[in-house]
């Protein structure tokens, strides 16, 4: 990824599982993350939500390097949020219940190859879940994140945090942790992280149409919104006013959802349309789009520049469906830091913000 056109992510299952593993540089969904750098990891406190307070579960992640930075030559953005659907309600700046992570690292690095990765898995690897980096730091065995707590009985067991140990307990850890130290390491079904795609990202083709019908149509738009602001009656009561003002909002929602839905009818099945510095994020709503003043400087102080947005159509991969309320978005917008900035190969926290689908449409 890099170049300033629009490219797509599409969710495809069952990948081998070598092919989604760190040494691979892979694009994925759910299942464990898969770190980059091995440094500077988000910890327990930054990987919890912000409004329940419980750890988020991770979503997603990008290989996206950028070409012109040797410190990026490999560069990844992991996302994680909440399991917990009333977590979600409020759109705008994602209150604490989505975070999303920047990391890089340079060709010549501690932990990978300089060369490209094998396009085979190694002869006689045993696929695994892995609870550890390479320089043997302790993963939690439900989340796959930071571990710094460890069963007090078994010594084998690692968590992030108090509530995934109770989780893996109630899980069946009870039974197994002190009859030897085989079972004591069996990784049981905790039900906690999402299901696990690969991602795979192809450029978007957009006919020329089609992209001069889109331009049309936006002036199109601008003529009318304007003839009719020129035409408009003196209004009469606040009442009317008021009336006037929900009804201009409602076409304009409704123009950008009938733009949105054009533009991913090419694709319909993407989850992830990527293009830093580029073009801009489509909206699936004229309301709660961010000003520029709202999105947040870097802690470096750079600017962030919009680069990727996540996609309705991926919530129905993640089983997250019930009866009452789900976790839901109309989109994400994730903004990164423009400059790349790199202190000491950590991860970089980075800004998201949450666009709902508008109650008008
Ligand atoms: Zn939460
Ligand atoms: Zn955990
Ligand atoms: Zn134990
Ligand atoms: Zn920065």
């Amino acid at each position: 990824m890099g170049s300033r056109r629009v490219e797509l992510g599409f969710v495809e299952e069952a990948a081998a599982a070598w092919r989604l593993r760190s040494e691979q540089f892979p694009c994925k969904v759910g299942g464990r993350p898969a770190w980059l750098g091995e440094a500077g990891l988000p910890g327990p406190a930054e990987l919890r939500c912000g409004v329940c307070q419980q750890p988020c579960a991770f979503l997603l992640q990008l290989y996206a390097p950028v070409h012109d930075r040797p410190d990026a030559f490999h560069r990844s953005l992991f996302l994680f949020a909440c399991r917990q659907p009333s977590c979600y309600r409020p759109a705008g700046p994602a209150p604490g219940s989505l975070r999303v992570f920047r990391n890089q690292l340079p060709r010549k690095n501690d932990t990978y190859s300089y060369e490209p990765p094998p396009e085979e898995p190694h002869l006689g690897e045993v696929p695994c879940v892995n609870l550890q980096l390479k320089c043997g730091t302790k993963l939690c065995r439900v989340c796959g994140c930071l571990a710094p707590k460890t069963c007090s009985k078994c010594h084998n067991a690692h968590y992030c945090s108090k509530d995934h140990q109770v989780r893996d307990w109630k899980a069946g850890h009870k039974q197994l942790c002190t009859q030897s130290a085989q079972t004591a390491n069996v990784i049981l079904d905790h039900k906690f992280l999402f299901p696990e795609y690969e991602i795979v990202i192809e450029p978007e083709e957009l006919d020329s149409s089609d992209t001069h019908e889109t331009e049309q149509e936006d002036l199109d738009t601008n003529e009318e919104l304007t003839f009719a602001d020129n035409t408009h009656e003196p209004v009469e009561s606040l009442d009317e006013n008021l009336l006037e003002t929900m009804a201009k909002h409602e076409t304009q929602d409704d123009k950008s959802f009938q733009k949105f839905k054009k533009r991913i009818s090419l694709e319909p099945e993407q989850i992830i349309r990527y293009c830093r510095n580029g073009e801009g994020p489509i909206w699936i709503s004229a309301t709660n789009i961010p000003q520029e003043t709202e999105i947040p400087n870097c802690v470096c102080g750079g600017k962030r520049i919009f680069e990727f947005q996540v996609m309705p159509q991926l919530l129905s991969h993640l089983k997250v469906d019930s009866l009452t309320e789900s976790i839901d978005w109309g989109t994400l917008a994730v903004y990164t830091c423009a400059e790349n900035c790199n202190l000491d190969n950590c991860y970089m926290e980075e800004f998201i913000w949450k666009q709902d689908v508008s109650s008008c449409v």
